[in-house]
């Protein structure tokens, strides 16, 4: 028998395999505040806590890597046009399901999710992973703390707060914003008007 004490600690080895310290560093503070929310939510914490700890597991992979998984598991042909930071989650979830067999349907949705959200029809988990990404306390840009107040009041406000400073964020640098982010960004955006 394992406890899941222990097979955290060995998921968490792998995942510093695989990553700059100052990223496994988020990393572990992503699932640090993953528990918070779940706890605040009444949420499973170990999934929470699981889903935070390797949600950036791929992300320091070499763009071949992406691109070969993209193929042999017949992901969407698009994805190809996109880079890393749209691959580790999409991408990600994969090689994080081959590789450190984590087979949750819940988990691996949550990663898929984490850097475009979804519609409203997220998972509450997913909504999780998605904003302790965004607030966790090594997290320093402007707004970061009363994003933090608005997402302990109501986890679907700060899913909405983050899709709506993310994708004004990414236009006001000129970068392409990838459809999904924007779908998501519309379903809130129309959930709260
Ligand atoms: P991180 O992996 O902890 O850095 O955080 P995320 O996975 O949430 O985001 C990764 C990067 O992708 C960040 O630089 C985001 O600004 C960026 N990003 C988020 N959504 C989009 C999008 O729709 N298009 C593009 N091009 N970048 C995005
Ligand atoms: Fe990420
Ligand atoms: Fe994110
Ligand atoms: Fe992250």
């Amino acid at each position: 028998m394992t406890t899941f004490a222990e097979e955290l600690k060995t998921i968490e080895e792998k995942v510093k395999a695989h990553l700059s310290d100052g990223r496994f560093q988020h990393c572990l503070r992503v699932k640090d505040y993953a528990i918070k929310l779940a706890k605040e939510n009444h949420l499973d914490e170990e999934q929470a806590a699981l889903a935070g700890l390797v949600h950036d597991y791929a992300k320091e992979r070499p763009a071949e890597d992406f691109l070969k998984v993209i193929d042999q598991f017949d992901l969407d042909p698009d994805l190809k046009n996109w880079n890393r930071s749209i691959w580790h989650g999409v991408v990600g979830a994969v090689m994080i399901r081959e590789e450190l067999g984590i087979n949750d349907p819940a988990i691996l949705d949550a990663v898929v999710n984490h850097t475009t959200g979804d519609g409203v029809a997220m998972s509450p988990l997913a909504k999780v992973v998605f904003m302790a990404d965004y607030l966790e306390t090594g997290r320093t840009f402007p707004g970061v703390e009363e994003a933090r107040k608005i997402t302990d009041q109501s986890l679907d406000a700060g899913v909405f707060y983050q899709l709506k400073h993310t994708l004004a964020f990414l236009a006001d640098q000129g970068n392409p914003i990838y459809p999904k982010t924007v779908a998501s960004y519309n379903e809130w955006a129309r959930h709260f008007s």
